[in-house]
């Protein structure tokens, strides 16, 4: 079996068990409930006729429509995307918001594609998945290789097939497209208000506490900025490049306000410059850093059995998925360390596309206040949930209390229906 989706199910069975659910509900959510599997004909510039293939994968939806993003990839697999659907229903469950989980997906490198290309992809993947997609009915998002712009195509060719504009069958469109401004840093902002409840669960207080970030990209730079604003002091942040070092707190809110757009390396230069602080060449110098929060924000497979123990901090918050090995939880875990899992912590991308769903089915606009005030009560109410499961049960991580709330809501669901 492809290991990601053997993973994938030996922390579904872990949580069951862990739980006490009967292990019919493993037999249930080990497998997607349809899959779909389309061939997209696009016309090249050069004018030749490539076919590419992809997905659809609906793995639950006991809780509500499913919901989850589209990934395009070279490598991507539909093994990969069971994967991720079962994720997805998982995530969904566990944020308390009425979606069950999907995820689709492209084997395409849409680097090599050009504008048009692209979009021709995007319709054509739309056109194909169409009978099975729809604002209650299965609602796509973007996700690695996907954007905004990739979206909004995708809704303006469903509601060319549909003859009237449906705004609520994708979500993390752009503002002007029926979008929320919110989105862009909804993953980051959700990061930092996790942190900061944790922080105050663990110690009482944020105030003061120190955080060092690993990746300067959507997630980490956003995450940077809500902690500041927060009152974390943020003396640390790394990207590909490098780490950037200041024992005071590096302000780095004005200059990401300031380069919203900016993308790669120079983004952190300035940091380091505008903070008179020095880049540090190792990326991996962050692990080692003294701080009290330690935020992998960057890739998956990030702190390993290797540097696990150079990491100093008391708290790790997972801003990137699947950053953190099980071996490397394990050492942490028995030094004390909490982490704090992805699930829960980089969940403020999905709520926001809930939030942006519900604008859209009635056709109203929330300021970015009132969004942003939404997002972080349902964050901090998830937190909550978690956290008091975590503190009854002893020997679980964090991370355990996190799939079986979320497995029994889908439990109790499926029960509720007379499904199992
Ligand atoms: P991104 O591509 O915008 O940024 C990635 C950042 O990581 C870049 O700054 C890059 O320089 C840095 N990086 C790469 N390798 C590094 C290394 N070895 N050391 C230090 N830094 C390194 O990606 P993103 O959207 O910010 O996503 C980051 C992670 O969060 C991914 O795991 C993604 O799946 C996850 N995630 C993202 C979202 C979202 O809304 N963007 C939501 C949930 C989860």
């Amino acid at each position: 079996m492809n290991a990601f989706l053997g993973n994938t199910l030996q922390l579904l069975r872990r949580s069951i068990e862990l739980g006490g659910f009967p292990p019919e509900l493993y037999e249930f959510l080990s497998r997607p409930k349809r899959i779909l599997a389309v061939s997209i004909p696009v016309r090249l510039d050069s004018g030749g006729l490539a076919f590419f293939e992809g997905y659809r994968v609906q793995h639950n939806d006991a809780l509500g429509p499913y919901k989850g993003g589209i990934r395009f990839h070279p490598e991507v697999s539909l093994a990969d995307d069971v994967a991720l659907a079962t994720i997805m229903t998982l995530k969904d469950s566990l944020a308390g918001i009425p979606y069950g989980g999907a995820k689709g997906a492209v084997r395409v490198d849409p680097r090599r594609l050009s504008p048009r290309e692209l979009e021709e992809l995007s319709r054509g993947y739309v056109r194909a998945v169409a009978p099975l997609i729809g604002d209650e009915l299965d609602i796509p998002a973007p996700d690695v290789g996907t954007n905004s712009q990739i979206m909004a195509w995708m809704a303006d060719e469903y509601s060319k097939i549909a003859g009237r504009n449906v705004p609520g069958v994708f979500t993390a469109k752009p503002p002007e497209l029926w979008g929320n401004p919110v989105r862009e840093y909804s993953t980051g902002l959700g990061v930092a208000v996790i942190a900061v409840y944790a922080a105050k669960a663990l110690w009482g207080s944020s105030d003061g506490k120190t955080a060092a970030i690993q990746g300067f990209g959507n997630v980490g730079r956003w995450t940077a900025y809500w902690l500041e604003k927060m009152g974390v002091k943020v003396v640390a942040i790394s990207d590909v490049n490098g780490t950037v070092y200041k024992r005071g707190g590096l302000v780095a809110a004005e200059l990401i306000e300031k380069n919203r757009n900016a993308r790669g390396p120079d983004l952190l230069s300035q940091v380091a410059k505008y903070n008179d602080a020095s880049i540090a060449q190792d990326p991996g110098a962050v692990f080692g850093i003294d701080a009290d929060i330690l935020i992998p924000a960057a890739l998956e497979n990030a702190i390993t059995e290797d540097n696990v123990k150079l990491v100093r901090a008391k708290l790790v918050v997972e801003g990137a998925n699947g950053p953190t090995t099980p071996e490397a939880e394990k050492a942490l875990y028995e030094r004390g360390v909490v982490v704090v899992p992805d699930v829960l912590a980089n969940a403020g991308g999905v709520v926001m596309s809930y939030l942006e769903w519900v604008e859209n089915l009635q056709w109203v606009m929330w300021d970015e206040e009132e969004t942003r005030a939404r997002l972080e009560k349902i964050m901090a109410d998830n937190f909550k949930r978690v956290h008091q499961r975590w503190v009854q049960e002893k020997g679980w991580t964090v991370r355990d209390a996190a799939y079986v709330i979320a497995v029994e809501r889908i439990y109790k669901a499926m029960k509720a229906r007379g499904w199992i």
